[in-house]
């Protein structure tokens, strides 16, 4: 139901906007009953497990109302996938539980378009959602699968494993301040309005990375997530984390997050692999630091001296 949103029924705009992004892929992803019915029905592939996320996005939270509403729709999507990717599972599908404060053919076209970017570029069907009246307030469900039993958790990192770091640090949140001081260079389209989220590389780190998990809220802060699972401590040289300038990054600045990086650990014997993946998929993966018998993030300036991590973003 369209509660409250007037002058076009539900049904007209569910038609208009949503229900044919992706549709060229249903049958690849084994969509039966796509949207239209009551629920979407989903047959699952032999000997895979599907693996599930969903996040909200808030404007002014998560993202700035004066964005083009096809780059909101992007993100929005985009952020979602990155916890399938920490998982090292395939991206399958989505839904959106969408809120609007009014009725704007112009916006919700714009907004069409920012999902079929996305959809086409995954080959990922919207299947589902529901449309409501309220705050601009964007839902995506996401749905994937991974081959049974090998998904990447937090919860595998051994002391004496290496810490990695896809990509750079530290862009998205420098270019979101460029985006609020309206001086949005062409590279900050990329690593704010429209992340990519690295499936290349997280699907072929199932049976080389002892844990995972993607940076969103800041490389310290989601590094401690891995600590505080997997019960084992990190130290981290400061000067080693990639970012996008030739000058190193403050503490705070790599804790910023948005990054939507994957963060990973793995065994020393798997180094020569991880730079094939990485050169395969040309993407720099870098070692970061290493696991120890500890138990929180040690952060360890250029000359040795002992720095305290920041708190990295808080929702709360
Ligand atoms: P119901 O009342 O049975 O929940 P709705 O009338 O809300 O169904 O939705 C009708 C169909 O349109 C459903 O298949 C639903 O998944 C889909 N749908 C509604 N809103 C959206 C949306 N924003 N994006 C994608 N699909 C949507
Ligand atoms: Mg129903």
């Amino acid at each position: 139901m369209v509660k409250g949103v007037k002058t076009l029924n539900e049904h007209q705009l569910i038609q208009e906007y949503f229900s044919e992004i992706g549709s060229a892929f249903l049958v690849e992803q084994g969509i039966r009953v796509p949207i239209g019915d009551d629920a979407a029905v989903i047959s699952s592939p032999k000997g895979k497990e599907s693996v599930i996320s969903v996040d909200t996005s808030i404007g002014g939270v998560h993202f700035l109302e004066s964005m083009h509403a096809s780059d909101i729709a992007y993100r929005s999507v985009s952020v979602a996938l990155s916890d399938l990717a920490a998982c090292g599972a395939t991206p399958a599908w989505f839904t959106l539980a969408l809120s609007l404060k009014k009725y704007d053919p112009k916006w919700l076209s714009d907004f069409k378009k920012g999902l079929e970017d996305i959809s086409a570029e995954l080959k990922i069907p919207l299947i589902g959602g529901d449309t409501t009246k309220g705050n601009l307030s964007i839902t995506v469900q996401v749905g994937g699968y991974v081959e049974a039993g090998k998904a990447l958790t937090r919860e595998g990192a051994r002391i004496g494993d290496v810490i990695y770091v896809t990509g750079c640090i530290g862009a998205a949140s420098s270019a979101l301040d460029n985006l609020r001081g309206g001086n949005l260079t062409r590279l900050d389209k990329n690593r704010y309005l429209r992340p990519k989220i690295r499936f290349e590389v997280s699907s072929k780190l199932l049976d080389i990375a002892s844990s995972a998990i993607d940076i969103s809220d800041g490389l310290f802060q989601d590094l401690d997530h891995i600590c505080k699972a997997s019960k084992v401590g990190a130290v981290i040289c400061l000067e080693k984390i990639p970012t996008f300038l030739s000058n190193s990054l403050t503490i705070d600045e790599i804790n910023r997050g948005d990054d939507y990086e994957i963060l990973f650990t793995s065994d020393k014997s798997k180094r020569e692999k991880i730079k094939r993946i990485a050169k395969e998929e040309n993407i720099p993966i870098c070692e970061i630091g290493s696991i120890n018998e500890g138990d929180e993030v040690d952060i360890f300036s250029p000359d040795g001296v002992f720095l305290k991590a920041s708190s990295g973003y808080q929702h709360f």
